[in-house]
């Protein structure tokens, strides 16, 4: 799949912009603070319906402006499509076109232009705190399943309820009496979630260590261990077994949530491990080991999701290029050959031999 064209209103600091793209590689160049990020954010959103900077989407319509608009034409499975968003600055809520047929939720447009991001944080995706590495799965997990991405939302505002509970029951000791109703439901659609993650870990995990053998020239071998719920004897097993593990681990811990009025055990403390020859990269990865294991994770990402869905998605590649070093580089550059890539950089040295040229100065874009 290609995004061909994008024209862009009002989004970021963009006020009315258009531009084609190549099929190819297409650079993104330009001083800091141009709105080279803010075209790739425009591109993630029109393709995933979620901003990857914010989640206020208020934020992404222009200071000033009472709506944004994107529109992409895309090419996907022999067929082009547009696709259309508007965003409104007041309460109206977002509006979703695909080939001028109104969408109610982005889940109908699912497919249509899938995008993986690659940014400077991801290179950090493990030292970072465990919400970075769920939002990486969540990400991943929701591009090949739809039904995950509808199982999370469930699961966030259940546990969003719940949490409330837990704090107003001080005021309201009656809230108490549908606790219980909460937690049920809880581990009931957390356990759909370990279940899916558990099989997307183990196929990335393979992926990742061929990324990361073919990277270390097959010294080092990684693995990404998923750590869940301590009552989870085996991720793999059926749903119901997975509930009731994790209902039991709810019981041991249930004055605990009441004591500190929080939600203290669930999938939404999920997190998985990464390992180097059995040592864990968190503790003991140097700073190339831990990026080249991120850069791995990543690839193994796309390569997934390029499977599955049978076409490759697009790649968004924010400024990560300038972080790695020329080794690196080479490797990530040598990878990517193939599907249609954006890459934003400041200095471009390296890279003037690649595919189109697109320069951004102060949200205007021309061709070079
Ligand atoms: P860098 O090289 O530093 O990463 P960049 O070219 O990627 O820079 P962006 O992050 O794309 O820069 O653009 C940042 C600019 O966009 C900032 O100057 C910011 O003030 C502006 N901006 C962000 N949101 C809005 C908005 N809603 N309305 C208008 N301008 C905005
Ligand atoms: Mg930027």
């Amino acid at each position: 799949m290609r995004l061909d064209s994008v024209r862009i209103e009002n989004f970021r600091n963009y006020s009315d912009v258009y531009c084609a793209f190549d099929p190819g590689v297409n650079l993104i160049l330009g001083e800091n603070a141009q709105g080279k990020t803010n075209l790739l954010e425009a591109i993630h959103y029109l393709a995933m319906g979620k901003a990857f900077r914010t989640r206020k989407e208020a934020e992404l319509i222009r200071f000033g402006a009472e709506f944004a608009q994107l529109e992409g034409l895309i090419t996907g499975q022999e067929r082009q499509h547009t696709l259309k968003t508007v965003l409104f600055s007041g309460r109206k809520s977002r509006q979703l076109y695909l080939n001028g047929v109104k969408k109610k939720t982005h889940a109908e447009v699912n497919g249509i232009l899938t995008t993986i991001l690659f940014c400077p944080e991801d290179l950090m995706i493990l030292k970072s705190g465990s919400s970075v590495r769920r939002r990486f799965l969540d990400h991943g997990l929701g591009i090949l399943r739809p039904r995950y991405d509808t199982a999370l939302a469930e699961y966030t505002r259940i546990l969003e309820s719940k949490s409330k509970i837990l704090r107003d029951r001080f005021q309201e000791p009656s809230l108490l009496q549908i606790l219980p109703d909460y937690s049920r439901r809880l581990c009931q659609v957390g356990a759909i979630l370990i279940s899916y993650r558990a099989r997307y870990l183990q196929a990335l995990g393979e992926e990742a260590t061929r990324f990361h053998q073919a990277f270390s020239g097959g010294r080092e071998t990684l693995e990404i261990p998923y750590r869940t719920v301590s009552t989870i004897t085996d991720p793999f097993a059926p749903v119901q077994v997975l509930e009731d593990q994790l209902l039991a681990h709810l019981a041991s811990h249930e004055r605990a949530e009441l004591e500190s009025a929080q939600c203290l055990t669930g999938p939404h403390k999920d997190d998985f491990d990464a390992a180097l020859d059995g040592l864990s990269l968190k503790s003991f990865g140097s700073q190339g080991q831990t990026r080249t294991a991120a850069i791995s994770l990543k690839l193994a990402q796309r390569e997934l999701a390029q499977r599955e869905l049978g076409e490759e998605p697009v790649l968004l590649l924010d400024d990560v290029l300038s972080e790695l070093d020329p080794g690196r580089q080479d490797f990530v550059l040598n990878q990517i050959r193939s599907g249609q890539v954006f890459i934003t950089c400041c200095e471009p040295e390296r890279l003037t031999r690649l595919g189109k040229r697109i320069r951004i100065h102060g949200g205007t874009i021309s061709e070079e």
